[in-house]
Formats: C-alpha cells, structure tokens, sequence
C-alpha cells in the first residue's frame, strides 16, 4: 500500500536508486526532502528537521541564501555551461583571481573540477608529474595518515586509512601508498624522519587533512603536527597537500585550517563549502613552483586533465556568491561561538557510560561512543526530536551550517544530550 503522506516519485525512484554508503537489500527508505531554508529541512508529510550536518559540511551560510540564489539565477540567464578548453566565462576567471588572492602565500593556481575526490586525484596526478617533469623518476608513492579520509575514487582510496576506513575490500587493487601515523610527538618525529631517510626516493608527497580527520573518526590534531610536516617535507625535498575540502571555508574557525599552523601547503584542494553548498565545485590549488614545474616548450609536460564540467559558470558564479559573504558576514565569529556552544551543550555526554570521547574544534562537535554501528538505533531517536545528525562509525557529530542561532543549535545539542543519555541507560 503507497503511504499516502509519501510522494509518488519516493516509491518510483527508491527501485531504481542507488544510495551511498547503503546496504540496499536492508537500507531504509530515504527521508524526502521537498524544501530547504536556512537550517532546515522540509519534508514531504509537512515536518521539519534542523539539519546538524550542513549536508555533508556544505553549507556554510544555511540553505537558498537569498544572495548566493540570486546570483546563480543571473548566470543562469546569460551562460549556464560552457566548457573551460579553449574558451573563458566571467565566474570561473574572476573566482580563479578571488581565490588565489585568499589563500595563503603564493598558492596562486587553481585547477577547477567538479567533486572533492577529483580534486585529490588532481592533485595526486599533479604531485607525480611534477617529479617526472623535474628529471626525477620513481617518485609515485604518497605518504598518507591512519585516520584520513580523501574521497572514493581509485587514487583517493588509496591513500585513506587502508584498515579503519571503508575501502579495505580494494587493498591488493589500489596503488600502495604508505600509510602511518600522524607524528603527534617527538618519537613520531623521529619515525617519520626515519621513513623519509630511507624511503624518500619514492615518495611524491604527503598528503593530510589539517587539523581534523573528518570521514576516518573526526579525530582532532594540533597546529604543531602541522608545522612539523612542514618544516619535514621543507627539510626533505618533499611536497605537501592539505586536503582541505572538509575544513576550508571557515569550518574550524579560519578561512583554511593549515593557517591556525602559519604554513603553506605546496597543493591544496577545496570542495564543500568552496560554492556555498549550491552547486558541485571543487579546486586543486598549487603554488607558483609546482605551477613552473609544468611549463616547457614541450606538450609533455603539461597536466593531462581536464573534466567535462570543469569551472562550470553556475557553480562557478555560487562561489563568488558565497566568497562574498565570507566578506560581508560575520561567519567566522559566527563559527566561535557555535564552537563555544557546543563546548558548553555537549559536555553533559562526557561521563555516560559508553561515551569514550567528547571533543570541539570550530564548528565540529564530536561524541565517540566505545563501539561502531549504533546508527541504526540512534537514527529515529534524533528524528523524533526534529533533528538530521546522521552518525557514522562510533561517531555521533554536529557540523551545523554557520548561520544556525542559538536556540536551533541548542536543539540540536540537546537532541544530542538526550539521545546519548538513553542510549547509555538502555544499550551501553
Ligand atoms: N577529502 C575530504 C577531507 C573529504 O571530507 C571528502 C568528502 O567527504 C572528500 C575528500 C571527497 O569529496 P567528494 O565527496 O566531494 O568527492
């Protein structure tokens, strides 16, 4: 019997789609969404849900801000799609300049494609020929961190966590990358030295999410990990990539993470929140020298890529959008007193029993549990009380657009003090 309160199209797509991350013989039927606004979500039978997760961190000034929407309807009306081979548009150009003028130091090129893990591909591709166009072969490995997260596609599998993420079905498939741990102390230090005396003759870069490990665990480092990594890879001869596609933006209280450190990567790559969360956008950003490194009279040693839909005028015009109101609004104030907050609200849960961890960097909340797979459970929980957190692993998170107020935060939190409190009482 079709759910009269369901639409038609949620029965007649839900045969045929296929849904991320889901078990599809036993995945519940997906909530339909017919409306956004702001922090919420509209559903299909009239509710509401505070979305906690910004759509997977996306969106950094709430849903269909009125500026962002306006500025993707003009260039609809002018030039939605053009390709970017042999042929310009004013969005991409002017967010090309826009961004190579915020980022740090001379992290001035900008290679557009349309999702993050592209970008890392992107990146990885670019790290690689960069060596064989400076005369220097077999340098084809990266250095990647247990905990990290880069995107699902071939190479970006390749250097997440091989053990704790969710792609160990590919080990033996994927390029082997060497994957450590990240150096927290003098001792990782020394071991990481190490690893670059002996084996940098094959090492292309390293390649790390600043400050905070998002998809592997939402697991938080210090500024000097950072500052380490760098003065190593400086020291070594090697090339540093920041991923910054879920930080970047404002996420952790400045515009990129690897700012909080003073340093400046060699590549970085921006994604998420980079078009407001409107439109798929993503940049693979390189500095003047790897830039140099590609230019020659020969065609060879030019970067061989370029996707379809890359510097897309739509997307590209959501951004300058969305750049605009980094400059115009509050929003990195906004993030330090969500971070205030969340530290306040969600400290209640440390203490209960099966709560491991209670941590908050920016506009990230984390609540660890001692054991994975308790989404399922937790899921309704949080709908009941008109929330969307959508908990992964043994991960329980808050990553609220930055425009959230106060009392919709404090749902949020208390949905989430809640919840925990009687998944301690009735499963821990
Ligand atoms: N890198 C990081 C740090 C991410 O958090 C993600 C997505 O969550 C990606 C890469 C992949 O981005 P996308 O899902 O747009 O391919």
């Amino acid at each position: 019997m079709p759910d009269p309160l369901q639409p038609d199209w949620l029965q007649i797509g839900a045969k045929h789609l296929w849904l991320p991350y889901a078990q599809m013989q036993t995945a519940p039927l997906p909530l339909p969404v017919v409306r956004s606004e702001g922090v919420r979500l509209h559903l299909a039978d009239g509710t509401s849900l505070i979305d906690g997760i910004a759509s997977w961190w996306t969106q950094a000034h709430g849903y269909n801000h009125p500026h962002i929407r306006d500025c993707v309807a003009a260039q609809l009306e002018k030039l939605p799609h053009v390709m970017l081979g042999g042929l310009a548009n004013e969005p991409a150009m002017r967010l090309a300049a826009r961004l190579a003028k915020m980022t740090p130091g001379d992290l001035d090129h900008i290679f557009f494609s349309e999702s993050g893990s592209v970008s890392v591909e992107v990146a990885m591709k670019m790290a690689i020929q960069y060596w064989i166009n400076r005369g220097k072969t077999g340098r084809t490995r990266f250095v990647s961190f247990r905990h990290g997260y880069h995107g699902d596609t071939m190479a970006c599998m390749s250097v997440c966590d091989p053990d704790e993420g969710m792609h160990g079905h590919f080990k033996g498939y994927l390029p082997e990358q060497i994957v450590v741990d990240l150096p927290r102390d003098a001792a990782g230090e020394v071991a990481f030295d190490a690893l670059f005396a002996a084996r940098g003759h094959e090492i292309a870069g390293v390649i790390l999410e600043p400050l905070v490990q998002g998809a592997g665990g939402m697991k938080f480092h210090d500024a000097s990990v950072l500052r380490y990594l760098r003065q190593a890879t400086d020291r070594h001869g090697h090339l540093l990539i920041l991923d910054e596609i879920m930080t970047g933006f404002g996420r952790l209280g400045t515009m990129f993470a690897g700012e909080q450190a003073e340093i400046v990567p060699d590549i970085m790559t921006v994604s998420k929140a980079l078009s407001g969360g409107t439109l798929p956008l993503a940049a693979t950003i390189a500095r003047r020298h790897v830039f140099d490194a590609f230019l020659s009279d020969r065609h060879e040693t030019a970067l061989m890529h370029g996707p379809t839909y890359m510097g897309n005028p739509l997307a590209c015009a959501a951004a300058n959008a969305s750049l605009d109101l980094f400059e115009r609004e509050p929003r990195l104030q906004q993030v330090a007193a969500i971070e205030r907050q969340m530290r306040a609200e969600l400290e209640p849960c440390r203490g209960l029993k099966g709560v491991v961890d209670v941590r908050v960097k920016g506009a990230i909340g984390v609540v660890e549990l001692d054991r994975a797979g308790e989404g399922a459970w937790l899921r309704p929980h949080f709908l009941k009380r008109g929330v969307w957190i959508r908990p992964f692993g043994n991960i329980v998170y808050l990553a609220p657009p930055f425009v959230i107020n106060e009392q919709d935060l404090h749902q949020l939190t208390s949905a989430i003090t809640d919840v925990m409190a009687l998944w301690s009482r009735e499963r821990a």
